[in-house]
């Protein structure tokens, strides 16, 4: 069937091509051996393709490697019969168009259609078992230009590592290609490459011992004894050239591939037959890796062709480059900023004024500024180099190296950081102060040292100078203030003289004073004196009550100026403080023809905490200012309720007002306008005093005033609400009722006065015996002590400014008598400083009364420590009570008959009419009465003038 088909197809080809003209077409064959053998071999072939295709002649031509190659370069040939690894290398350098078909390989009667290496060592080589055994050995080849004698081999064993020759050595044997087994035989070689089938071809021929040889990486083909150590590669190619047209390509490829298998012309090419065109490409793959001519050259390819194969590899690999010019790019520019940052440095190292020292860990100078330069006097280049130790005097050496030595053993540096002053050595040998921050770093190079170094010696010398000065200063201030103490001493001395000289002086002038107003007020009390003569008494009473008033003042001013004044907070009754007030005010006030008005809220707390006294004076100072100011009109005494427990007081008066420049004047010392000196009254301490007493309380004393209107003065105090139930504080000054003696069923109370001035004794003796007491009187502190271990007083009254034994101590020595704790001791005393009331009641006295004795004081004050009742001028109270303001009440004929009287100043028709007036109008009497007393005939026609409007 097959033969039937074939000699259909030659027909049909003869066929078609009977009526061309016959071509000769030349085949290249490679001759492997002898060139007459290769055409016997191949020429049956020939013979096939010129009976197949009749219209062209097929003539063979064995060529040796080269002469084929030629004959392909200059296209002498039309088809290239060679095997497979020559095929890629000529298909590699000149194109040729793929194999037609692929010879199938006749082997002991059997096809063989691929064929591959064998490695053969000896069978004894017990030390190479295996591809990997060969290293460092050698190997014989017929031809290392063999694909299967060589070049398959080298491939198996570059694919395990090893390389041709640097791990195997090769040597090349010479043809026939038995000779490398013999190689191995005699020992020459470790390991022989051959085809595949020589060992077995050999042992046929008997020229191999059975089992004397084994191979390597041993595999099998199917249906094949022979082994191979190698991957299988296609047998020879039937190729076209290029320039053979396809149709005839393909006209020889269907003849090759229609050869019968085994046939006859098979048989005498000995081959089996042909095949289709194998894969070629391992073989490549095996020149390539073994660099195999054309291969050993890089081929020309295009960037689309790497670009199509690498695109993964070259994508990375772009990333990558771009990455390392980007790192690159930083580098650089990090490059450029450490540079610019090394330049600025070294600028501002190179430009700063102090000295800049950079050493090594040895000690050894690395780095030296123009600072330094300057400030040592070397150069940069003298000194690099050289020990620290140069720049220093030698008594630094031994501390320096022990230092060095530390930090070389690995110890951290002692002094890093800290600001240190030491002496350092010029390179003229001079010395000078200098001041140095140490630092220090650790790099590869090992650790580094830098010291900034200022020159101090004119900071020294500055900073000595300045010593100097301060210590002069010092000197000189402390010899200031030595001086200043001194001064200050000698006016306190001198302010203490004067404070002892004004408290001698007011004991001086009260203790005559005492016995003035104190006779003056026996006197007055004296029924016996008649009225005329009583009136002169009370005229000694007021002007010695003036004088009493001035010296206060000017112990009050004195007093304030050494800044002695304390005010107290005591509970006290704020209505029985005004209303005492208003009591010593009114009779003034009516006196003038005014009116007074007092004008206090409902809710005023009745008892308050604070200073009474002051506030009373105070009150008392403004009020009879307005009153001896005012001649018409009315004096008002205004309180008002504040928030926060302040009690608002405002005195107002209708008088002349006062200048807008005297304003604040007037709150000066002895001040007084041109209104106050005209008056030839007062000092112009009276609202000096109450400015200062009010700011002292916690106020401020402010003055509102238009001329010709009036004038108004108000401050505010703090007096904070207190509970108390009933009045017992302030009641000696109370304005009440006057005593008159001891109420009846009382034991006179028995009183030992102790007063060394005659003078005094009289008056304070009599006081007491007037109202019924009992007195014993003694002039020496001794002779009290006697008495009144005795007499046994119920209450002793004690003057402390004795000359011998001073009150303070005839009190203290009769308080330390058995029994005389109780008893109730007064003190009186001529000097009303307020420390003295503290060494009084220190020394053991319950009470002080002022001198000059005020004799209501003195009886209220014996009453309430003796329990004692009184009996009073009630008549006279009621009168009191009664008194007016005006004389508005009387009829109009009699008032114009008091205006005339008066006018005409005749005080017998006054005291006539006194008379009249005392049955329908006792109050009206009583205050024509108390003016009439003080010679008043002017305030008695206004008044009645006033009324009458
Ligand atoms: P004096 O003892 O003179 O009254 P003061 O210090 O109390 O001293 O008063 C100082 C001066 O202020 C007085 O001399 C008087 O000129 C003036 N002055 C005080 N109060 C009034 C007033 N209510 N009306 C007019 N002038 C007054």
């Amino acid at each position: 069937m097959r033969s039937i088909s074939l000699a259909l197809l030659i027909c049909l080809l003869v066929g078609v091509t009977r009526a061309h003209a016959e071509k000769t077409l030349n085949i290249g064959v490679l001759a492997f051996r002898d060139k007459a053998q290769t055409i016997q071999k191949w020429q049956p072939l020939a013979n096939y393709l010129d009976l197949t295709l009749p219209r062209y002649r097929f003539a063979l031509k064995p060529y040796t490697y080269k002469e084929l190659e030629d004959a392909i370069e200059r296209r002498q040939v039309d088809f290239v019969l060679t095997h497979a690894a020559h095929f890629v290398q000529i298909n590699a350098m000149i194109s040729l168009s793929s194999p037609l078909a692929t010879v199938i390989e006749r082997e002991s009667d059997r096809p063989m259609p691929v064929y591959a290496g064998t490695i053969i060592v000896r069978a004894d080589r017990n030390d190479i078992a295996q591809l990997a055994d060969l290293k460092g050995k050698t190997v014989a080849t017929s031809s290392i230009q063999g694909f299967a004698s060589y070049q398959m081999q080298a491939y198996e064993l570059f694919k395990i590592g090893l390389s041709i020759p640097d791990d195997v050595k090769v040597i090349e044997v010479e043809l026939p290609i038995d000779r490398s087994v013999d190689t191995v035989l005699e020992g020459k070689a470790d390991a022989a490459f051959a085809r595949m089938g020589l060992p077995e071809q050999m042992m046929r021929e008997g020229k191999l011992a059975p089992n004397s040889v084994k191979v390597l990486n041993a595999q099998k083909l199917a249906g094949f004894d022979w082994a191979f150590s190698t991957t299988l590669y296609p047998l020879w190619p039937f190729a076209a050239m290029t320039q053979v047209d396809d149709e005839l390509a393909a006209q020889v490829a269907a003849a090759l591939l229609m050869l019968p298998h085994d046939g006859e012309v098979a048989r005498a090419s000995n081959i089996w037959g042909f095949t289709i065109p194998a894969n070629y490409q391992p073989v490549k793959e095996v020149m390539q890796a073994l660099h195999i001519s054309p291969f050993d050259q890089v081929p020309e390819f295009s960037w689309r062709d790497v670009w199509h194969r690498y695109r993964l590899m070259i994508s990375f690999a772009l990333l990558a480059v771009a990455i390392i010019l980007l790192l690159l790019v930083w580098l650089a520019l990090s490059r450029r900023k450490l540079r610019e940052s090394e330049e600025r440095l070294s600028t501002l190292i190179e430009s700063a004024p102090d000295a800049i020292i950079l050493a090594n860990a040895k000690g050894l100078i690395t780095g030296w500024n123009k600072g330094a330069q300057h400030l040592f006097g070397y150069a940069m280049d003298e000194i690099l180099g050289l020990p620290l130790t140069q720049l220093m005097p030698r008594r630094y050496l031994a501390g320096h190296l022990a230092g060095m030595e530390r930090i070389q053993s690995g110890e951290q540096p002692r002094l890093l950081g800290q600001s240190l002053e030491m002496e350092a050595l010029r390179k003229d040998g001079s010395e000078f102060s200098f001041e140095m921050v140490m630092g220090s770093w650790v790099t590869s190079s090992g650790r580094h040292f830098s010291a900034i170094i200022r020159d101090i010696s004119e900071r020294k010398r500055i900073s000595q100078e300045l010593e100097a000065h301060r210590h002069n200063l010092e000197q000189l201030v402390s010899q200031r203030t030595a001086e200043l103490e001194q001064a200050k001493n000698t006016a306190e001395a001198a302010n203490r003289a004067k404070t002892v000289f004004l408290a001698n002086m007011s004991h001086e002038l009260r203790t005559p004073l005492n016995a003035i107003l104190g006779f003056a007020q026996i006197m007055q009390g004296d029924k016996l004196i008649p009225e005329n003569l009583r009136a002169n008494i009370a005229i000694i009473n007021r002007s010695g009550n003036h004088l009493l008033a001035l010296i206060n003042d000017v112990l009050e001013i004195s007093r304030i100026e050494a800044g002695r004044t304390t005010v107290s907070k005591d509970i006290f009754d704020l209505s029985a403080t005004l209303q005492a007030v208003r009591e010593m005010i009114r009779a003034q006030a009516v006196g003038k023809g005014l009116a007074l008005v007092v004008d206090i809220p409902d809710q005023l707390p009745r008892f308050v905490l604070g200073d009474d006294p002051h506030l009373r004076q105070v009150l008392i100072n403004l009020l009879v200012n307005a009153v001896k100011y005012t001649e018409h009109g009315e004096v008002q005494l205004v309180v008002d309720l504040q928030p926060g427990q302040i009690i608002g007081f405002r005195v107002n008066d209708t008088g002349p007002g006062i200048a807008p420049d005297d304003q604040e004047r007037i709150f000066q010392a002895f001040y007084q306008t041109e209104i106050g000196i005209a008056k030839g009254e007062g000092t112009g301490l009276g609202l000096t005093i109450s400015r200062e007493f009010i700011r002292l309380m916690g106020g401020e004393l402010t003055v509102h005033s238009t001329l010709g209107q009036g004038s108004s003065f108000c401050f505010a105090l703090p007096l904070p609400q207190a509970n108390q139930t009933s009045s017992t504080v302030g009641t000696e000054y109370t304005a009440g009722d006057q005593v008159m003696g001891l109420a009846p069923g009382q034991p006179s109370p028995r009183i030992l006065l102790v007063e060394d001035n005659p003078d005094n004794q009289h008056v304070a003796e009599q006081l007491l015996t007037q109202i019924g007491c009992e007195v014993c009187v003694a002039a020496k502190g001794q002779v009290a002590v006697q008495l009144f271990q005795s007499r046994r007083p119920h209450l002793i009254l004690i003057d402390m400014g004795m000359a011998e034994m001073d009150g303070s101590q005839v009190s203290r020595q009769i308080r330390s008598l058995p029994d005389a704790s109780d008893v109730p001791i007064v003190a009186l005393a001529a000097s009303a400083f307020q420390e003295n009331r503290v060494q009084v009641i220190a020394a053991g006295c319950n009470e002080i009364l002022s001198k000059p004795i005020e004799a209501q004081c003195l009886y209220r004050m014996i009453g309430r420590l003796l329990g004692l009742r009184y009996e009073y001028a009630g008549a006279g109270a009621a009168k009191i009570e009664r008194k007016i303001d005006d004389l508005g009440n009387l009829p109009i004929e009699l008032r114009q008959e008091i205006c005339d009287v008066a006018t005409m100043l005749d005080d017998a028709s006054m005291l006539a009419i006194i008379e009249r007036l005392r049955t329908d109008f006792p109050d009206e009497a009583d205050m024509i009465a108390e003016l009439v007393k003080d010679f008043r005939f002017d305030k008695i026609a206004t008044l009645c003038c006033v009324s009458s409007d």
